[in-house]
């Protein structure tokens, strides 16, 4: 009798066993690629938020503060830098976004989250946007509080971010950044507050949804080409186009423009107020920059709103608009299309479909 019972018990609990198997086989599998910033950040105090040092845990610290992760998907992590994202380089978005393209290739994962510091965090979102070549979910997320802060903000970001990079739903929206309940597109989010948690915001065309209660639900898409209809390729890329931001100002003139023509600048962003607008004094060098074969772009340093019109001028001289654009995105997008052509015309039509 003793006997037939620990049978069934023993059987019972390899049945329990295989089942425990085969849910944790049937998960999402999400990998999370950490490149430092605040939510790895640590500080003197609990009640510090400035002066830490950004990137300082690592990966697998921050998974152990959440181990609800593991509920919602099988998660994995990587490192593949822990800088303080202000210190972000062309280098590191190249290796990101082929590590990102190999993960996928391979069929590693359903989904990838970044941990990425805020302050550049819209910029690197934008990159992979245009770079990665898979529909798969790419999240980032951080954290405007150090990891050793009361209320830290990170660890609710992290698992929000992997219940969206885990969410079937998020596949086909491009490169996605959730912070604080939000799910931004990577072409609109911007960081529009130094301290405040609630920083990420799409000042001209809105948010793609919200994680909703621990669900991620989406209300809307972006038109523009992203990812798998991207046309860029960083595969075999060791260095991107040199492109410079110039700031415009009452009292403006030609000093930077001469200095980045000098510095060998193959384009130039000028972040011009109201419509991207330019300064007079600046104007002439930049015609001149751009008769050389110098890619110039208006943008806009209002924040919001669409630099127009989103074609070449048929009169004036030949400057490029960035549409709604922030001036660091027009950078990043001016870099890519230049390593695909010289064209003025080719590059304004980029802008437009991007
Ligand atoms: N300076 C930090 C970084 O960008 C800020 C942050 O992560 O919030 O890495």
């Amino acid at each position: 009798m003793k006997l037939l019972l620990a049978s069934v018990l023993f059987l019972l609990l390899v049945n329990a066993i295989a089942g425990q198997k085969a849910e944790a086989a049937a998960q999402p599998r999400v990998i999370i690629l950490a490149t430092g910033g605040t939510i790895a950040g640590r500080a003197a105090s609990e009640t510090a938020v400035t002066g830490y040092q950004a990137g300082d845990l690592n990966i697998a610290s921050l998974m152990e503060k959440v181990p609800e992760l593991q509920e919602v998907a099988t998660v994995t992590g990587e490192t593949v830098c822990a800088i303080d994202s202000k210190d972000m380089t062309d280098d590191i978005w190249l290796r990101l976004a082929r590590r990102v393209n190999e993960i996928f290739a391979a069929g590693e994962a359903d989904g990838i989250v970044i941990t990425h510091g805020t302050d550049t965090m819209e910029e690197t979102a934008w990159f992979l946007n245009l770079t990665v070549q898979s529909d798969r979910p790419v999240v980032l997320t951080g954290a405007m509080r150090p990891a050793t802060a009361i209320s830290a903000d990170g660890p609710m970001n992290l698992l929000e971010a992997v219940r969206t990079a885990a969410c079937p739903d998020a596949a086909g929206q491009g490169v996605l950044i959730v912070m604080n309940g939000d799910i931004n597109a990577a072409r609109e989010a911007a960081k529009t507050n130094t301290l405040n948690t609630d920083a990420f915001r799409p000042p001209s065309l809105g948010l793609l949804g919200y994680v909703n209660d621990g669900v991620p639900t989406f209300y809307r898409a972006s038109t523009r080409r992203h990812t798998t209809r991207s046309e860029f390729d960083v595969a075999r890329l060791d260095a991107l186009p040199y492109v410079k931001i110039l700031y415009g100002h009452a009292g403006d003139d030609s000093l930077f423009v001469e200095a980045a023509v000098k510095a060998g600048v193959r384009g130039i962003v000028y972040a011009g107020p109201g419509n991207g607008s330019v300064h007079r004094d600046a104007e002439a060098a930049l015609a001149e920059a751009a008769a050389r074969g110098i890619i110039v772009v208006r943008a806009t340093r209002t924040g919001s709103g669409a630099v127009v019109p989103e074609a070449l001028p048929t009169d004036g001289p030949p400057f490029l608009s960035a549409g709604t654009l922030s001036p660091t995105k027009a950078r990043i997008l001016l870099q890519l299309a230049l390593t695909r052509t010289n064209r003025p015309d080719e590059i304004q039509e980029m802008f437009r479909t991007y």
